[in-house]
Order: C-alpha cells, then sequence, then structure tokens
C-alpha cells in the first residue's frame, strides 16, 4: 500500500526496469568535449609561441573555441548584442557559446554541467575517486550547505549588477575596444600555463575539497552554473517520480551527485538538477522514475536527450560559424603589437573603473581597462 494525494492505495505489481542506463554515453560526450578543449588548448599553445617568437615561428591559427573560456567577455558581448544589435568582432564565438549553453539550459536543465563541461567531468572524476578510497563523500549539514551554495549566486550577482546596471553602452563598447580585451585570451592562456603559487594552492584546495564534498566548485562556487541553475528552472523537462509504482526504495536520492531529495517529491524542480540521469538509471521500477516534458506530459527517451543536447550546441554555434561571427577580428599583428605589454593590462577591479568607462575621457577610460595589475 502507498499513500497519495491523503489517500491510501494499491501499489501496484513492481515491474523491473529494463531500460539500458545512458550513463556510458553521457560520460562518452563529456569526454569527447574535454577532448576538444584539451584540443583547443594545444592549438593555443602554438599560437602563443607564434607570438612569443615576434612572428619568426611558423603561424598557427588561433582556435576560436578559446573564447568559450572567457565568460564575462562573452555575457558582455551578449548585452552589448542586446542594445546595440551589433555582435562586438571581438571574441565573437565566447557569445555563440554562451548562448547555446544558455539554451541548452533553457531546455533540457542544467545539463551543461553534467553532459559538456570539462570542468564538471573533472569534479565528477575526483569525487569517484573520493568515494573508493573513504567509501563515501561527505554530505554537507543543511544549514551550512544553504549559505554555501549561496556564494555563486552571489558571484554571479556581482558580475550581473557591474554589467548590467553599472555599464551603458558606451561603456560596453569602450570596454569591449580596450587593448585588455583584445588580449584577454592570451591572458588567460598565461593564467593556466604561468600559474602563479596562489592560484596553484587555490586549484588544489578545490581539488582538494571536491575529492571529499562531491562537485565542491560546481555547487558552491561556480557563477557559470548559478546562471544555469536559474535558466534551468524555466526549462520543460523535470524529473517526475510516480509515487503509486515508486517502492521506496530510496536509489534514486542515493544516486543523485547533487543529494537531491529525488523519493521524497513527485517533480523535481531544483537550480541544483544537472539532468544527468543518474537518478532515473538506477531505479528498480520500471515507469517510475523518469524525464518529463511539461508540454506533451510524456517521458522523454533517455537517448533523445543526449542527441537534444550535443545537437543545440552544434546547432547554435554552427550558426555562430556559418554567419561569419566566430573568427576573431584581431589580426596576428594586433596581437604581435599588444605581446610586449601583455602584463600591464588589468581589468576593471572596482566600480569607480566602471565609472571612467562610462564618463570620462577615451584616455581615462583606456586607463580604467589598461592600468598595471593591481
Ligand atoms: S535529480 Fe536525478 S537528474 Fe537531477 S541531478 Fe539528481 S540524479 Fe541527476
Ligand atoms: S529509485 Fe526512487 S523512484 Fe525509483 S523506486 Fe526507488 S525510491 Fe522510488
Amino acid at each position: 500500500m502507498t499513500k497519495t494525494a491523503g489517500r491510501t492505495v494499491a501499489r501496484p505489481k513492481a515491474i523491473k526496469n529494463r531500460e539500458k542506463p545512458i550513463q556510458k554515453t553521457r560520460l562518452a560526450i563529456q569526454a569527447a568535449f574535454s577532448a576538444l578543449c584539451v584540443w583547443i588548448g594545444v592549438e593555443m599553445l602554438l599560437f602563443v609561441r607564434y607570438l612569443e617568437s615576434g612572428g619568426a615561428r611558423s603561424f598557427v591559427e588561433r582556435p576560436p573555441g578559446v573564447d568559450g573560456f572567457l565568460p564575462i567577455s562573452s555575457l558582455m558581448n551578449l548585452y552589448y548584442w542586446m542594445h546595440s544589435g551589433e555582435i562586438h568582432p571581438y571574441h565573437p564565438a565566447g557569445l555563440f557559446i554562451l548562448l547555446a549553453i544558455i539554451l541548452v539550459s533553457l531546455v533540457f536543465g542544467k545539463a551543461f554541467c553534467s553532459w559538456l563541461c570539462p570542468v564538471g567531468l573533472i569534479s565528477e572524476t575526483v569525487g569517484d575517486l573520493g568515494k573508493k578510497l573513504f567509501g563515501r563523500t561527505i554530505r554537507v549539514w543543511r544549514w551550512l550547505d544553504y549559505p554555501l551554495r549561496s556564494l555563486k549566486y552571489l558571484l554571479l550577482g556581482f558580475f550581473a549588477y557591474s554589467i548590467f546596471f553599472l555599464m551603458n553602452e558606451i561603456a560596453l563598447k569602450r570596454f569591449l575596444d580596450s587593448p585588455y580585451n583584445l588580449v584577454s585570451d592570451i591572458k588567460m592562456y598565461y593564467f593556466f600555463a604561468d600559474i602563479s603559487q596562489f592560484a596553484l594552492i587555490v586549484v588544489g584546495v578545490l581539488l582538494l575539497l571536491s575529492i571529499v564534498v562531491r562537485n565542491f566548485w560546481c555547487r558552491y562556487l561556480c557563477p557559470y552554473g548559478a546562471l544555469l541553475g536559474l535558466t534551468s528552472l524555466l526549462s520543460p523537462h523535470k524529473i517526475k517520480r510516480d509515487p503509486i509504482s515508486c517502492i521506496d526504495c530510496g536509489k534514486c536520492a542515493k544516486a543523485c551527485p547533487s543529494s537531491i531529495k529525488v523519493d521524497k517529491v513527485k517533480t523535481v524542480i531544483s537550480d541544483e538538477c544537472t539532468t544527468c540521469l543518474n537518478c532515473v538509471d538506477v531505479c528498480p521500477v520500471a515507469n517510475t522514475l523518469y524525464l518529463q516534458s511539461t508540454a506533451t506530459k510524456k517521458p522523454v527517451n533517455k537517448r533523445l536527450v543526449a542527441v537534444g543536447i550535443v545537437a543545440i550546441f552544434m546547432l547554435v554555434t554552427g550558426i555562430g560559424i556559418v554567419s561569419g561571427n566566430w573568427q576573431n577580428d584581431i589580426t596576428p599583428q594586433q596581437y604581435l603589437q599588444h605581446q610586449g605589454s601583455l602584463h600591464s593590462y588589468g581589468h576593471p577591479t572596482r566600480t569607480d573603473d566602471i565609472e571612467r568607462l562610462r564618463h570620462e575621457s577615451p584616455d581615462a577610460q583606456q586607463s580604467a581597462v589598461s592600468s598595471p595589475r593591481r
């Protein structure tokens, strides 16, 4: 017997769930996307070597996909596009990658995090290692979990406030035109290739924390995840549980990497659900736990989810390519010109810097985005 809507009804005979799990496919897609990122990293290394040689080495084209690692510049480009109707020619691929990721989350929830993001793959792998080493991972107490989870929203709020409230179209254009934005991909490359001791310690601590607390970075600190968590709430696809056929085994909640109590709800409505489908795969009863479209009220095939996520990503980035908004409009000569002064360019760090971008003369504005590092 089971209780539903205050009534006690007879539980139907449990039919074994024979549907094939999708986790291997998910892992394969995650691995392929991570391999693509590694390839982008290698091409970037060769491009930077060309710049470091002052143009003496043979030229290797800059991979446009590297713009996907510039989320702030991409967010500004998006806002600039919304304001002016124009796509800024510096790092335009980042804008299309951002749009692709947002569209994936609008359709399939926060699926980018568990199906495509290379940091998500590292985080999962490290979490699995922790589970193997210690037999379990720590679930942070609820009273601490909530404030920690809000940290990523504070970071997102800070970026959103700086861009959407403090910057007008002029300030946006001046920032996007600035030498700092022009070389932001090269600076980002050096951040990782020439990593400071402090940054290395921070990365090391985050990795260690991710061993004991599953997805520590993603759950508590990633502002990208916060943005997708919010957009995912609008997604028409949600995990549904049939409380009548459910045998209350709790396997779904145990398998959920986001610590969602799947076994206690009828519909998973959570900014932490990454549509990884782990819960659906482990459910032992057929037609009890599934991803449902609120439009058709029918379960969505797991393979369709995999195909859909990849197809949306390829479609939006493909539009960027065929519309001629993929390649950077920065020539290798421009990169070479700025290579020597690269380390003197810094981004605005205070609201005063943004105020200067909005109001002062072009010279003062340039200093707001090209002043020596503080
Ligand atoms: S509720 Fe299911 S789909 Fe969502 S994160 Fe948890 S295991 Fe993944
Ligand atoms: S895995 Fe979850 S939904 Fe499936 S039977 Fe067990 S408790 Fe119910």
